[in-house]
């Protein structure tokens, strides 16, 4: 190699990722790389380009992406990994739910459409299963075969 390849090169003020190259390390191959919250490490020339931040600014940011993160609710969770390949109810068609908890037939529109069962808002029921229907906020998940179209909604 020659001797000019091998002279450091000044990288004093460089950027990498949440680093910044404060001062050259004794070893001729190596610098010293301050991270954003203060923390400083030694870096080899080599992996220079591969500086992120620090393993606690990289767990702060990974909890904070988390708390960001809206929380699904069961019906969404569903609806990515049993989606129906095949739709066969609609959104806009008001159905009657022959649901097991209630007593009388209920009527209801469609959330979620799965391979074997489908979930729906109850719109009308008897009053002898409003207790049942408000226990579960109004959401039933029904096989398809106890579910039928009653007409276009409106
Ligand atoms: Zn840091």
């Amino acid at each position: 190699m020659e001797a000019t390849k091998n002279k450091k090169r000044d990288r004093t003020g460089e950027i990498y990722g949440d680093y910044t190259i404060v001062r050259p390390a004794e070893n001729d191959r190596e610098w010293i790389a301050r991270c954003s919250c203060g923390r400083e490490r030694i870096v080899k020339n080599d992996n220079i380009w591969k500086l992120k931040r620090c393993k606690s600014c990289a767990a702060k940011l990974r909890i904070a992406k988390q708390k960001g993160r809206p929380k699904k609710d069961k019906f969404t969770e569903m609806q990515n990994w049993m989606r129906a390949k095949r739709p066969k109810f609609k959104y806009d068609v008001l159905y009657e739910l022959d649901y097991y908890q209630c007593t009388h037939s209920c009527k209801g529109t469609l959330i979620n459409e799965y391979r074997n069962t489908a979930s729906f808002e109850v719109v009308e029921c008897n009053s002898i299963d409003e207790k049942v229907v408000a226990k579960l906020n109004r959401r039933v998940n029904l096989k398809k075969k106890d579910v039928t179209a009653l007409c276009p909604k409106n």
